[in-house]
């Protein structure tokens, strides 16, 4: 454990020097010594060091501006100051500034070194933990939130068309119902079947039928406003919600998208019984028509079935007692 510890004992006398580094070397410590601070200083450029032991009184600078610069520059390096025993001043103002122990000299007790030195290696290492389980922390909170992203898109859009899907929708519309009575607004509704869907299936196989639809969604939601709501409501039959819409505008947005569908060039369309692709469309509108859930998606449903019984690729606007 403490060979990737590295210390550096800066001391101006030998032989405090020797003394040192013998009972951190006993310890397992890889050490350097530096006889002044600037020497020390020029090391710690080069290589990181957990824990500098130095003395205070040495000439050309003084260990606590060593203290001070390492503390600066070096944030994570714990330092012990080593001091007479006549300053102890000198070591309380040491441990103001950010140092994590000081040792007297004369040594008397070789133990008291090797134990202040094991105590702050162990502080750099918790320090160096902790910060690493923090990473690893930040790391899973970001998985976590990608998963959460992609569980929340799996509960409300399709995984075919990636449009919303029914769920989504219906919980949609119960808000938009809420929000367009306390607002006193409109909106519409707006169902779409694909005209023949089977028979495209049956000669190009489910593949394609399901390239069709994707290339369907696509259109619609090109189609619509960003404050408009587009959903997959079941095999071939989607929905719109266009808000703040009245029925009249509505029916300008759906013969829109039947012209669009009707003209885009999909493959395989000549095969269709018309010769093209085309789609059914019927029309609710609130309040006009229903001010609650049931009724509105009745009315638009019904309203589509008018459309594809009179002949389909047609848009319908539902009108009470037809
Ligand atoms: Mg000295």
């Amino acid at each position: 454990m403490a060979e990737d510890m590295q210390i550096l004992v800066v001391d101006d006398e030998n032989s405090v020097r020797t003394v040192l580094t013998q009972v951190l070397q006993e310890d397992g410590f890889a050490v350097t010594e530096a006889v002044n601070g600037r020497q020390a200083l020029e090391f710690m450029e080069k290589q990181t060091f957990s824990l500098v032991i130095t003395d205070i009184v040495m000439p050309k600078m003084t260990g606590l501006e060593v203290l001070a610069k390492i503390k600066r520059r070096y944030p994570e390096t714990q330092v012990i100051i080593i001091t007479s025993h006549a300053s102890l001043e000198t070591a309380i103002a040491a441990l103001k500034h950010g140092a994590y122990d000081y040792l007297f000299k004369p040594f008397n007790d070789l133990d008291l070194i090797s134990a202040a030195a094991n105590r702050a290696v162990e502080k750099v290492r918790l320090i160096a933990k902790n910060k690493d389980l923090l990473e690893k922390l930040k790391k899973k909170n970001k998985e976590l939130e990608k998963v959460n992203t992609t569980l929340k898109n799996l509960a409300c859009r399709d995984g075919l068309t990636g449009l919303f899907n029914h769920r989504y929708f219906q919980e949609y519309l119960i808000f938009e119902i809420y929000r367009s009575k306390r607002n006193k607004e409109t909106f519409s509704l707006v169902f779409l079947d694909l005209d023949f869907f089977k028979h495209y299936n049956d000669t190009h196989g489910q593949l394609e039928g399901d390239k069709l639809l994707r290339s369907l969604a696509a259109i619609l939601k090109k189609s619509i406003r960003k404050s408009d709501v587009v959903a997959r409501y079941g095999g071939e039959e989607f929905v719109l919600l266009l808000q703040s819409t009245p029925k009249a505008n509505a029916r300008i947005v759906g013969e829109k998208i039947r012209r669009n569908v009707e003209s885009y060039p999909f493959k395989g369309r000549e095969t269709q019984p018309r010769g093209k692709v085309t789609i059914s469309i019927g029309i609710s509108n609130f309040p006009e028509d229903g001010a609650d859930r049931s009724s509105l998606i009745q009315c638009a449903d019904e309203a589509m079935y008018q459309a594809k019984d009179s002949g389909r690729n047609k848009v319908y606007l539902w009108a009470a007692g037809q």
